[in-house]
């Protein structure tokens, strides 16, 4: 049985990863942990900073952790405010659990990259896994870095590290916290409230996006996936379906009526615009059976749902 340990727990992807890992770990071989003073869940929480390498090692070992899913980082919209501390951030905290693992003291990892990998010179519609790639934001560079630092290790010293391009994640449970997709989960808050939303993209820029239990399903997939199976050494593309902002708040009216949008774009628009439409993600479905459950219509209704949405 793996003893695993959750770095970034209390973010998007993580409060939810908790949740599903719980039901097949075991309480006292689960651990969380995050910059955060108190965890929002009842399991084993403890405040670790993923750029203290030897705090990292020393509750690994202590606790005797073999898997690792490291999520802790700077998302891209954020991320564009401070691009030193978000480089620092992503960077430094991946090295600490790649020489973890490189030392044979953590046997598995989890780590996400992002369609932040692509930029302007990406095929646009069907993005494949190999195609050019130069990000614009220092998020998107961080991940391009750390997906060919992943490869790095897993060829030249043999360590166990999977990841996933994740495209944009639709979530009911907490907050994105400062990326350019999230959007499309402000505006489902919106709607609760009863208040119109401002939309800080253009209302036709059309992004990939997955409903937070696929993005949940296809971590725990290829993590169990045998390793032999595993051809892509750095990052798997992933996605779920594709929409804009107006394509949801068509959805949303059918609901109500009433809700309206406005749309207003910022310095996000150019970062969106740069991102693919669509993305191909024929190698995940191929080595480890990947394959998506929800459609917009299907997250619109399990979002209204989650939500408590009248
Ligand atoms: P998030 O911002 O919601 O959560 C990140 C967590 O990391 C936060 O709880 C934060 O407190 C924690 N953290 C920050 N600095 C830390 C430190 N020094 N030590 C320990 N913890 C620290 O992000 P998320 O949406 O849950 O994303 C998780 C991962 O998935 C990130 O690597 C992100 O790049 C990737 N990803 C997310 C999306 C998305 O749409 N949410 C898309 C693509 C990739």
């Amino acid at each position: 049985m793996s003893r695993v340990l959750i770095v970034g727990s209390e973010g998007q992807i993580g409060s939810q990863l908790s949740k599903e890992l719980s039901k097949e770990i075991d309480f006292d071989n689960l651990f969380l942990s995050d910059i955060c003073d108190e965890s929002k869940s009842d399991l084993k929480y403890f405040r670790l900073d993923a750029l203290s390498y030897d705090d990292l090692k020393k509750n690994i070992l202590d606790n005797d952790i073999s898997e690792v899913y490291h999520l802790a980082a700077i998302l891209s919209a954020k991320g564009e405010k401070d691009p030193m501390l978000t480089w620092n951030l992503n960077m430094n905290s991946l090295f600490n659990i790649l020489n973890l693992a490189k030392e044979k003291i953590i046997k598995k990892v989890f780590w996400p990259s992002s369609i932040a990998v692509f930029g302007d010179h990406s095929s646009k519609n069907n993005t494949p896994q190999f195609t050019d790639k130069e990000p614009i934001t220092v998020y998107g560079i961080s991940k391009l870095a750390g997906e060919n630092w992943c490869k790095y290790y897993n060829e030249r010293y043999g360590t166990d590290v999977r990841s996933l391009r994740f495209p944009g994640v639709i979530s009911y449970n907490t907050l994105p916290g400062g990326g350019t997709t999230d959007y499309a989960n402000d505006i489902f808050h919106s709607f609760k409230s009863g208040k119109n939303y401002n939309c800080y993209l253009k209302e036709n820029t059309i992004l990939p996006m997955i409903y937070i239990d696929d993005a949940i399903n296809g971590i725990v997939k290829l993590m169990e996936s045998p390793k032999d199976n595993l051809r892509i050494k750095s990052s798997y593309n992933i996605s779920g379906f594709s929409t804009s902002p107006k394509m949801i708040a068509e959805e949303l009216k059918n609901i109500n009526k009433e809700f309206k949008v406005e749309y207003k774009s910022d310095f996000r628009q150019i970062i969106a615009d740069s991102w693919p439409n669509s993305i191909k993600d024929k190698y995940a479905r191929e080595d480890w059976d990947w394959k998506e459950n929800f459609d917009l219509k299907k997250t619109v209704k399990e979002m209204i749902s989650k939500l408590n949405i009248r």
